[in-house]
């Protein structure tokens, strides 16, 4: 019923705007506003694929003003919003439903009606330190602009690329924003959320859909709570990203263990050399689990090509080998002495010694590396799949005992069907200051169980899902306090646990800038109050 009045409300005030009436705000649109089945159809999907909720309509906006009538609209009306980056949520945290409208943040008919004023736009931050200025640049970009464009205009344009990454780059700068948005760089740079200086984000304040601006300096309680925010408190229509300048190429050294406690010796030594000049340490540590060969499950993995085979008979009998990856990156000026750097580093790890496994690539094809495993997936039809996946952070006082029970344990010796990234961070890299939860040590891992799901055989999508649920009951019966990354808890007290101290202050955050409940529903935190 409800759905029904919206429709016609939409109808009315189109029909009233053409003849120049404008007094409800949907009338000010100047994008799209559709109700166009393939639409429709579009916005109810996610990469999980396994939660389905048609909305009502789907906005692409032209311009943030668009944001905010909607938005201004859902809360003097009564119906819910939700902005969609590209929609590579797991488990349906971009959908509204049959009573809400979801804003196509990224889509490609929003791009055409915003056309040119959410161009990026290049600015310059300069330092005075007594006598020196030091320059930094950051470029300013709509909300819903994937990453892999921000890198591409401005490698191209500038040479110059922001700091912080993930590792796949076709998810938009809003949805990695309202999360952390992780990599191998993060224990240096920390999450992307630590590199944005400023943001333009419509708030969901009591009918008037406000568009304001925040950083560290003006209305920095929006500017922090936002960060990791989980869409709750409004969505960024502008986003002020730091740069630097570009590497020209990427040195990509894989070694693998059979020792866990020297992995994660090694993973930790590396990442404890972030204080350093950029010659003593890698740019990029990441590792995973090697447990099979299929396809899907080394879809990250295509580096171990006919040209560089592994043999993993010649490495010996093991239950579970763990591959670490990092990186150097260098330019012309340090062409002839990154090998050196490189096999320095090395030196000092205690990997396997027949397992060096080395490339060498352009930046941008290092950090869209995972795009090419997914036009291999595409082709042999197993990119749209159900993706049931558990992204946990492990306090690293616990990261052995996960492996004995996780790795070692309920995994050794399965086929898993699909990734399992494993790689440390410095928890003083994010700002506690966001909304960003992680486990209260100074270094935890992300571990990143990314499988996929599929119809026949040991992983069909119920036993994938029972088994993260037997991962997460024994993290609880080991003590190991994890903290879920893109979390989807359902109930209320299990939120109140994932934010822990946060929860107050995210709470009243919520009554402050959306206290009728009415964007990111789909996070299933706070229910709408209509
Ligand atoms: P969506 O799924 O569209 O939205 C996610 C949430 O953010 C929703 O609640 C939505 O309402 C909200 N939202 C979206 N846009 C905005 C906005 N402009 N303002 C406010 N709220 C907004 N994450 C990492 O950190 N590191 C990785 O390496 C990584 N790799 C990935 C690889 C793949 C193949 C996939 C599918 C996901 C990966 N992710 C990774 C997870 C990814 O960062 C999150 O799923 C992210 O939310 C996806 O971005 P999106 O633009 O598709 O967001």
């Amino acid at each position: 019923m409800a759905s029904k009045l919206l429709l016609i409300t939409f109808v009315i005030c189109r029909l009233l705007s053409t003849v120049g009436f404008t007094m409800d705000p949907l009338a000010r649109v100047t994008g799209q506003l559709s109700s166009d089945p393939d639409d429709l159809e579009a916005a109810s999907r996610d990469f999980g694929g396994m939660s389905r909720a048609k909305p009502l309509a789907v906005l692409h906006p032209a311009s943030a003003e668009d944001v905010a009538s909607v938005v201004r609209a859902g809360s003097a009306q009564g119906f819910t919003v939700s902005a969609r980056g590209h929609g590579h949520s797991i488990n349906g945290q971009a959908q509204v439903g049959r009573n809400g409208v979801v804003i196509d943040m990224s889509g490609p008919k929003g791009r055409r009606f915003r056309e040119e004023f959410t161009k990026p736009v290049l600015g310059e931050v300069v330092s005075r330190g007594g006598d020196s200025r030091s320059r930094s640049y950051y470029v300013d970009v709509w909300g819903g602009e994937l990453w892999i464009d921000v890198l591409k205009w401005s490698l191209d344009e500038h040479g110059l690329a922001p700091k912080s990454w993930t590792d796949y780059l076709y998810l938009s700068v809003g949805g990695t924003l309202s999360n952390a948005g992780i990599s191998g760089q993060a224990f240096h740079q920390g999450p992307q959320t630590s590199n944005v200086y400023e943001l333009d984000v419509v708030t969901g304040t009591l009918r008037k859909g406000e568009l304001m601006t925040c950083s560290e300096e003006k209305n920095s309680e929006l500017f922090h709570g936002v960060l990791g925010g989980l869409g709750q408190f409004g969505i960024i229509t502008r986003a002020r990203i730091a740069l630097e300048t570009a590497p020209q190429r990427v040195k990509w050294v894989r070694v693998l263990y059979s020792n866990f406690s020297a992995f994660t010796k090694d993973q930790e030594y590396l990442i404890s050399l972030h204080g350093g000049g950029s010659s003593e340490r890698f740019d990029y540590v990441e590792g995973f689990i090697i447990v099979d060969e299929g396809l899907i499950n080394n879809w990250r993995s295509s580096f171990f090509s006919p040209r560089n085979p592994v043999n993993l008979t010649s490495i010996g009998a093991y239950d579970v080998l763990y591959c670490l990856e990092v990186t150097k990156n260098y330019d012309k000026s340090t062409a002839d002495t990154v090998d050196q750097v490189v096999e320095t580093l090395l030196k000092k790890l205690d990997f396997i010694p027949s397992s060096v496994f080395t490339t060498d690539v352009t930046y941008l094809d290092f950090l869209d590396r995972v795009h090419k495993a997914e036009l291999k997936l595409r082709a042999k039809n197993l990119w749209h799949v159900p993706h049931p996946w558990l992204n946990l952070f492990v306090p690293k006082s616990q990261i052995s005992k996960f492996n004995d029970g996780v790795f070692k344990g309920m995994l050794a010796g399965n086929k898993t069907s699909g990734p399992i990234l494993i790689y440390p961070m410095n928890r003083n890299k994010w700002d506690q200051r966001s909304s960003v939860v992680t486990p209260d040590e100074d270094v935890f891992y992300l571990v990143a169980l990314l499988r996929s799901a599929t119809e026949e055989g040991p992983h069909t999508l119920d036993n994938l899902r029972d088994q993260n649920r037997r991962i997460l009951h024994f993290c609880e019966e080991s003590g190991i306090k994890v903290k879920r990354y893109l979390p989807d808890h359902s109930t209320l007290d299990e939120w109140k646990g994932h934010f822990g101290e946060k929860w107050e202050a995210f709470k009243q955050m919520k009554m402050k800038f959306d206290p009728s409940h009415i964007l990111a529903v789909g996070q299933r935190i706070f229910q709408p109050s209509f």
